[in-house]
C-alpha cells in the first residue's frame, strides 16, 4: 500500500488518534541520505512522527519541524512536515553502524543518545514560530515524543513508531500512531487506551501483518468505536528549487559571493533534504553579484 495518513476520533469524543504508513517515503529518505539500518530507523521514526504532527496544522503553508538532538553518534535528526503530512528530513551522520541490541533489534536509543533534546517548531506563517522543547528520555523517539506532549503541551499522549529494515537494507515497513486524550477523558478511558496498546503489541509487528494505517488504529484502539475523519496520501516531498538556492547565495552578501567566485569559480549547491543539485557557473554568479551591487 502506498503511504497514507488516517485521522480518527472515538465515538465517545474523548480520544483522538492518527496513524501513518510510511514505507515508501522512508525508503526514499534512505536512498537520498544513504543511511545504514539504524539511521534509517531513527530518521524513519522521526519522519513518521513529524508527518502526524504536521497534518494537525490547520493553515496551508504552515510547517512543523521535529528535531532530535542526542549525544549519540547519529548527531541531529531533523524532519519537516507540511500541513498535509508530506515530509522531508535529514540526519547528521547517516553511515553510523552500531551493534544490535541483545534482543536482536536495531539500537536506535544508543544511536540517538540518551542525553539531549527534542524540539518541535510550528511555523504558522506568523511572525514568531511556536517552539517547544523537552529533554530526551531514552532516544527511542516514540517515548520522547509522548513525553514532549505531556510536559510541553499538557496533552496525555501515547505514541508508537516503527521501522523494519530488510536484509538488503531497504525498508520493509514503516509507520506509527499517535493517540491523545481530549479534555474530560476519565480514568476508565485511559485504562482502555493503555490496555489496547499493550494488547496490540509492537508497531512493526502490526505493520508487517497489515500496513493500512486505518487497520493499525483499529487494532491499537480495539476497545473504541472509531469515526474516521480523514484519509490522506502522504509522500517524501521537498520544496527546494533553483530560485531558493539562488536566494541562499544572494543572502551570503556581496563580499562573500565575491570571495566564492575568486576561490571556486563556480558553485554547486546540494539540497540538504533531497538529491537536487544545482550548478551555478562563474558567469551566472558574476551576474548575480553585479545585480546585488546595483541595488546597494
Ligand atoms: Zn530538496
Amino acid at each position: 500500500m502506498s503511504d497514507r495518513l488516517v485521522r480518527a476520533i472515538s465515538k465517545d469524543g474523548f480520544v483522538k488518534a492518527v496513524a501513518v504508513s510510511t514505507r515508501d517515503l522512508t525508503e526514499r529518505a534512505r536512498q537520498i541520505h544513504k543511511t545504514l539500518p539504524v539511521g534509517t530507523a531513527a530518521l524513519g521514526r522521526t519522519l513518521a512522527a513529524a508527518s502526524m504532527m504536521g497534518n494537525a496544522l490547520k493553515s496551508s503553508g504552515s510547517s512543523l519541524t521535529l528535531q532530535i538532538k542526542g549525544d549519540g553518534p547519529l548527531g541531529k535528526i531533523l524532519a519537516v512536515s507540511d500541513n498535509e503530512g508530506n515530509v522531508r528530513g535529514t540526519v547528521d551522520n547517516p553511515s553510523v553502524d552500531i551493534p544490535l541490541r541483545s534482543d536482536g533489534k536495531l539500537d536506535v536509543g544508543a544511536a540517538v543518545g540518551f542525553d539531549g533534546m527534542l524540539t518541535v517548531i510550528r511555523d504558522l506563517n506568523m511572525k514568531e514560530p511556536y517552539v517547544g522543547s523537552v529533554g530526551l528520555l531514552g532516544g527511542e523517539i516514540a517515548e520522547d515524543l509522548a513525553a514532549y506532549f505531556v510536559e510541553s503541551e499538557q496533552i496525555p499522549t501515547a505514541c508508537g513508531l516503527g521501522v523494519l529494515v530488510d536484509r538488503d537494507q531497504s525498508v520493509l515497513t514503516a509507520g506509527g500512531y499517535l493517540i491523545q486524550l481530549l479534555p474530560g477523558a476519565s480514568d476508565d478511558v485511559i485504562t482502555m487506551v493503555e490496555g489496547g496498546i499493550y494488547a496490540a503489541g509492537p508497531v512493526t509487528e502490526l505493520l508487517k501483518e497489515d500496513d493500512d494505517p486505518e487497520s493499525l488504529l483499529r487494532r491499537v484502539m480495539s476497545d473504541f468505536e472509531l469515526e474516521i475523519l480523514e484519509t490522506t496520501p502522504i509522500e517524501y516531498r521537498c520544496y527546494c528549487s533553483r530560485e531558493r538556492m539562488e536566494a541562499a547565495l544572494i543572502s551570503l552578501g556581496p563580499e562573500e559571493l565575491q570571495k566564492l567566485i575568486e576561490e571556486q569559480g563556480d558553485a554547486e549547491l546540494t539540497c540538504r533534504f533531497c538529491d537536487n543539485v544545482q550548478k551555478f557557473t562563474k558567469a551566472q554568479l558574476e551576474t548575480m553579484l553585479l545585480d546585488m551591487q546595483k541595488k546597494t
